[in-house]
C-alpha cells in the first residue's frame, strides 16, 4: 500500500479523497493555486504545494507542476478526482513514465472511451446495447442528410470528442440538419480541437440511467447497480438517485451483468460508469466515464462501500474487497448538487460565505469544502456542496432531503437550494415519473425571468 498520495484536484472531491486516505493510514498531499491558499482541501491535507496562479491551465491542469509536486513531496500515487486531468490519457502516460501510480484506469482505456465513436464501437463489440445511428464519423452534410432519412428524425449530431454537454445538436427534421450539423462541428472544433461528428437517433422521452462498474485490472469486475440522473439542466445533472425508480431488480441484474462482463473483458481497472438512455424498457449506451463520478455517493450509500478506498486498493495492486455476491442494495439514496449560482438564470455567484451550517442527523451526508468565512473564488466550477440523503425507501429519502435542506445555511452568496425546495413540491418528483427533458420544461414554466 502507498504511504503518501497526491490529490490533483480541489473542492469537495479533494476532501473526499483525503478522507478515504486518512482512514487507510495514507498521508496526503494537496495541490492548490494561489486563489486556493485558504481552501479546505489545503487545510485538511497533511502537506500542500502551491502549483501556480488561479487559471486552471496554469495550476490544476499543469502537468509539469503536478508531477514536480509529487517528486518534491515523495507522493507515490496521484488521485485525479473528477474533471481537470481525470480523463486525460496523456497525463496518465506522463505520470506512469515518472514511476508514479495513477489511481484510475490505464491511458489506453481512457483514450478508447474518450473518443465517443471508438467507445461506441468497442461497447457494441462487447455486447452492450447502443443507440442506433451512423456507422462511425459522418464526413459531410450530404451523408448526414442520408442518415437522417434512414433512421428518421429527430436525430442528434454529436462531436466525437465532445463532453460536458457541449458539441451536441438536435435536428428535428431535414430542414434543421444543415444548421445542426455545422454547429455541432464548429463546437467540436472550438471546444475540443476536433470537428468529427457522428449521428444518433434522438430519443424523445428517455431517462438517464448509468451503471457503476468496478474492475481489478486482471479480468474481474462487478457492477454496483444503477443511478438515475434524469433531472438535468443543459445536459448537466442536478439530482441523482439510486436505485432508479423505474428499474426492476431483473433489469438491474441483466444490464449490470452486461456492463460488468464488458469491462472485465477489457481488464478495466478501478471505477467506471457506463451511461445509458433508457426508453420503453430498452437501454442504449451513450458513453463511458473512466473515473469517479460526482454522484458516486448515492451508490456508496445503498451498497455501504467506499469507492475511493477501493480505487486506492486496486491501484496499489490489492484485490477488490468485495465480489458481486457481496453487493446488496439497502434503502434509497438521493444527491442534490448545490451550486453557487443565482436563480433564475443560474449565473455564477462566487463570494464570501458569511454564515455556514451543514445539515446532519440520520441518513444525511454533506460533501462540501465550505466553511464559515470562506471566499469562493470565481475561477472554478460552481459546485459548492453535494447533499446526500438516505432512507429506507424513496419516500423517506425525499422527506429527509426536505428536512436536511431546511437545516442548511449558506449566507453571503446565492445558491441553487431554492430550486430543490421548489422541486420537492412537485408531484412528478415524488412519483418519479419524469424523463431527461422534464426539468427543462419545468424551468421554462416556473423559473423564466
Ligand atoms: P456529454 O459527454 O457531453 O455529457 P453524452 O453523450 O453523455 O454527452 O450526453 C449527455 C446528455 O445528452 C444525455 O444525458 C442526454 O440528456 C442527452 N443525449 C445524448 N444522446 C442522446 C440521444 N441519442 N437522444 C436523446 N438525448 C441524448
Amino acid at each position: 500500500m502507498f504511504d503518501k498520495i497526491l490529490i490533483a484536484n480541489r473542492g469537495e472531491i479533494a476532501l473526499r479523497v483525503i478522507r478515504a486516505a486518512r482512514e487507510m493510514g495514507i498521508k496526503t498531499v494537496a495541490v492548490h493555486s494561489t486563489a486556493d491558499s485558504d481552501a479546505m482541501h489545503v487545510r485538511m491535507a497533511d502537506e500542500s504545494v502551491c502549483i501556480g496562479p488561479p487559471p486552471s491551465p496554469q495550476s490544476y491542469l499543469s502537468m509539469p507542476a503536478i508531477i514536480s509536486a509529487c517528486e518534491i513531496t515523495g507522493a507515490q500515487a496521484i488521485h485525479p478526482g473528477y474533471g481537470f486531468l481525470s480523463e486525460n490519457a496523456e497525463f496518465v502516460q506522463i505520470v506512469e513514465d515518472h514511476d508514479i501510480t495513477f489511481i484510475g484506469p490505464t491511458a489506453e482505456h481512457i483514450r478508447v472511451m474518450g473518443d465517443k465513436i471508438t467507445a461506441k464501437d468497442t461497447m457494441k463489440a462487447l455486447g452492450v446495447p447502443c443507440v442506433p445511428g451512423s456507422d462511425g464519423g459522418v464526413p459531410d452534410l450530404a451523408a448526414a442528410k442520408k442518415i437522417g432519412e434512414e433512421f428518421g428524425y429527430p436525430v442528434i449530431i454529436k462531436a466525437t470528442a465532445g463532453g460536458g454537454g457541449r458539441g451536441m445538436k438536435v435536428a428535428m427534421n431535414a430542414d434543421e440538419m444543415e444548421s445542426a450539423f455545422m454547429t455541432a462541428r464548429a463546437e467540436g472544433k472550438a471546444a475540443f480541437g476536433n470537428d468529427e461528428v457522428y449521428i444518433e437517433k434522438y430519443l424523445t422521452t428517455p431517462r438517464h440511467i448509468e451503471i457503476q462498474v468496478f474492475g481489478d485490472g486482471k479480468g474481474k469486475a462487478v457492477h454496483l447497480g444503477e443511478r438515475d440522473c434524469s433531472l438535468q439542466r443543459r445536459h448537466q445533472k442536478v439530482f441523482e438517485e439510486a436505485p432508479g425508480p423505474s428499474i426492476t431488480p431483473e433489469e438491474r441484474a441483466r444490464i449490470g451483468k452486461i456492463c460488468a462482463d464488458a469491462v472485465a473483458k477489457i481488464n478495466y481497472i478501478g471505477a467506471g460508469t457506463i451511461e445509458f438512455l433508457y426508453e420503453n424498457g430498452e437501454f442504449y449506451f451513450i458513453e463511458m466515464n473512466t473515473r469517479l463520478q460526482v454522484e458516486h455517493p448515492v451508490t456508496e450509500g445503498i451498497f455501504g462501500v467506499d469507492l475511493v478506498r477501493e480505487q486506492i486498493r486496486v491501484a496499489s495492486g490489492l484485490p477488490m474487497s468485495f465480489t458481486q455476491d457481496d453487493l446488496e442494495i439497502e434503502g434509497h439514496a438521493i444527491e442534490v448538487r448545490i451550486n453557487a449560482e443565482k436563480l433564475p438564470n443560474f449565473s455564477p455567484c462566487p463570494g464570501k460565505i458569511t454564515a455556514y451550517h451543514a445539515p446532519g442527523g440520520l441518513g444525511v451526508r454533506m460533501d462540501s469544502a465550505l466553511y464559515d468565512g470562506y471566499s469562493i473564488p470565481p475561477y472554478y466550477d460552481s459546485l459548492i456542496a453535494k447533499l446526500i440523503v438516505q432512507g429506507r425507501d424513496r419516500a423517506e429519502a425525499l422527506a429527509r432531503l426536505e428536512r436536511a435542506l431546511g437545516e442548511l445555511i449558506v449566507d453571503g452568496i446565492d445558491t441553487t437550494v431554492p430550486l430543490f425546495h421548489a422541486l420537492l413540491q412537485e408531484p412528478d418528483l415524488h412519483s418519479g415519473e419524469y424523463n431527461i427533458h422534464w426539468l427543462e420544461h419545468w424551468l421554462a414554466e416556473n423559473m423564466a425571468d
